[in-house]
C-alpha cells in the first residue's frame, strides 16, 4: 500500500531527549548497568500528599471530562499563585490547564504561527520548540548565545529589526544551558520583541529550580507576554501530564478551540492532585528539599567535569542541566559515552547547530550515580 505522509510531518524530527530516555530503558531491560543522564526529569517520587489527593479523587468517582480549560478551583488557585509568586495578575478565565506544558507550547504555536511565518529561538534551546514551530509551517530564525551561554542581545535585536518575527520563545531557567536570566536581561529581550510586534512566549517550567538566583516573570510587567508553566518539574509530576498557559482572554479563546478538538481537557484526577500541590504547605517543603539536593548534585558534577582538562563547564544557575563544552564533536562523544561507559547524555546538536561541542547532562540522578558516571567518563576524557 502506498501511503501518503504529509510534508508537514515529514519535516518533523523525533525527540532527541525522549530517544535518549528510550535507549536507556532498552539497555536496562537487557540487564546493562546504564546511568541515564539523558532525559530531563526529576528522579524523586511525586510528594505523598499530592498522590493521596489524586487517589481520593479516583475513589470519589472524579473520573469524567472536566471543563475544557481545567477545573475552576485549580484555575482559581493558579491565579492566586501567579499573583503571589510571579506578580502576574490574571483571572482564572485567562488560564488553561493543558496535558503538559509541551502541549501548551503546541497550542501557542498553532495559534500564533502559519506557513511562511518566522519564530525566533535561541541556539541552543529545548528540542520541542523547533518542531512545534515547524508543525505550523513556520520557520525558525536562530539567535546565538554568547560564550557564557546567555542570549546575544545585539544579534537578537538585529534579527527582530530585520526579519518579520511573529514569536520569540524565552526560557529562563534555560533547558539545556541551566542559565537563569536576570530581570534586566529579560526586560531588555521582551521590550525589543514587543517594539517589533513579536509575541513573547515565556516558558517558566523550571522557575522553582534556581540556585541563589531570583526568577523573573515578564508577564508581571508586560501584559501581552504569554506565560507557560507546569507541574512536571517543580513537583516531580512528569507522568501526570499537567501544564498551563496564561494569556489575555482574546488569545485564550483561540487556544481553547485547539484544546477542545484535540484532547478535550486535562486528566480529571491529575488536576485534583495538582490542587493539593498548590494548597498544601507540605509540597513547598518537599520542593525546597528537592532543590537543595539538586544543588549538591550540580556542585559535584560541575567540579568533576571541570577536573577533566578538555572539558569546560559553566556553572548552571537553575534547572538540572549542565551543558559542558567537551572540545570535540558531541555526537561522537555521546555515542562513546553510551557504548564504552554505559552513560547516557544528550548531544548538543539536538539543541542547535552552535552546540556541536557541548553535551547536555541531566543531573536529576543520585549523587552516587553521578560520582560513578564521572568515574566512568575518565575513560573518554583526560
Ligand atoms: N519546557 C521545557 C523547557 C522543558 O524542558 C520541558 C520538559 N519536558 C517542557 C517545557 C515540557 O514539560 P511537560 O510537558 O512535562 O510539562
Ligand atoms: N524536558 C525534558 C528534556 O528536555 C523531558 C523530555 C522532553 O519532553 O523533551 O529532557
Amino acid at each position: 500500500m502506498s501511503r501518503k505522509i504529509s510534508r508537514r510531518v515529514q519535516r518533523i524530527e523525533s525527540s532527541a531527549t525522549l530517544k535518549m530516555a528510550d535507549l536507556a530503558k532498552k539497555l536496562r531491560r537487557k540487564g546493562e548497568d546504564v546511568i541515564s543522564l539523558g532525559v530531563g526529569e526529576p528522579d524523586f517520587d511525586t510528594p505523598y500528599n499530592i498522590k493521596e489527593c489524586s487517589k481520593q479523587a479516583l475513589d470519589d468517582g472524579f473520573v469524567h471530562y472536566t471543563d475544557s480549560k481545567g477545573i475552576p478551583e485549580l484555575r482559581e488557585l493558579l491565579s492566586e499563585k501567579l499573583s503571589r509568586d510571579n506578580g502576574i495578575k490574571k483571572k482564572p478565565s485567562e488560564i488553561i490547564l493543558t496535558p503538559g506544558a509541551k502541549f501548551a507550547i503546541f497550542l501557542a504555536c498553532q495559534t500564533l504561527l502559519e506557513d511562511g511565518d518566522k519564530a525566533l529561538l535561541f541556539d541552543p534551546s529545548w528540542v520541542s520548540y523547533k518542531e512545534s514551530v515547524k508543525m505550523t509551517g513556520a520557520e525558525v530564525e536562530w539567535c546565538s548565545m554568547n560564550e557564557d551561554l546567555r542570549p546575544s542581545v545585539e544579534e537578537y535585536k538585529d534579527i527582530l529589526e530585520s526579519e518579520n518575527i511573529s514569536i520569540v520563545v524565552l526560557n529562563s531557567p534555560c533547558n539545556p544551558t541551566g542559565q537563569v536570566y536576570s530581570e534586566e536581561e529579560v526586560r531588555e529581550l521582551v521590550e525589543i520583541a514587543l517594539d517589533n510586534d513579536a509575541t513573547v512566549l515565556s516558558d517558566e517550567i523550571y522557575e522553582k529550580i534556581v540556585y541563589n538566583r531570583d526568577h523573573y516573570s515578564p508577564a508581571s510587567d508586560y501584559q501581552d507576554v504569554v506565560t507557560i508553566n507546569g507541574f512536571s518539574k517543580t513537583y516531580s509530576m512528569t507522568g501526570w501530564r499537567l501544564g498551563y498557559i496564561v494569556a489575555d482572554e482574546d488569545l485564550i479563546n483561540q487556544f481553547i478551540k485547539i484544546q477542545q478538538h484535540s484532547v478535550s481537557c486535562p486528566t480529571s484526577f491529575a488536576q485534583k492532585g495538582a490542587l493539593c500541590a498548590l494548597n498544601d504547605p507540605v509540597s513547598d517543603e518537599v520542593v525546597s528539599e528537592m532543590v537543595e539536593r539538586f544543588r549538591d548534585r550540580r556542585d559535584l558534577l560541575v567540579e568533576g567535569l571541570n577536573s577533566f582538562s578538555e572539558v569546560e563547564c559553566v556553572t548552571p544557575e537553575g534547572a538540572f542541566y549542565a551543558f559542558p563544552d567537551v572540545g570535540r564533536d558531541s555526537d561522537m562523544v555521546a555515542e562513546r559515552l553510551l557504548r564504552e561507559c554505559h552513560v547516557v547524555v544528550t548531544p548538543g546538536s539536538a539543541f542547535g547547530e552552535d552546540s556541536r561541542n557541548n553535551i547536555r547532562i541531566s543531573y536529576a540522578r543520585s549523587e552516587e550515580r553521578i560520582k560513578e558516571a564521572l568515574e566512568r567518563m575518565e575513560e573518554i576524557f583526560d
